[in-house]
């Protein structure tokens, strides 16, 4: 597939902006945001341009404490 990345550190795809889950659904780079790389943190992770996640919201699983 072209444009496609794989996060090293989340270990999921992301093509054209969409991420494709190792569970094999599908999602945006808000949601991958959410549920995977806010808990990995990791160096190298490729998910973190905040302009391309734009906002999260509860629907992606993350509600802010
Ligand atoms: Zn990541």
């Amino acid at each position: 597939m072209e444009n496609a990345q794989k996060c090293p550190v989340c270990g999921v795809s992301i093509v054209n902006d969409k991420v494709f889950f190792s569970s094999g659904s599908t999602g945006t780079l808000a949601r991958l945001q959410a549920r995977v790389c806010q808990f990995a943190k990791q160096p190298g992770c490729i998910n973190t341009d905040e302009d391309k996640i734009g906002e999260v919201t509860a629907v992606d699983g993350y509600l802010k404490p």
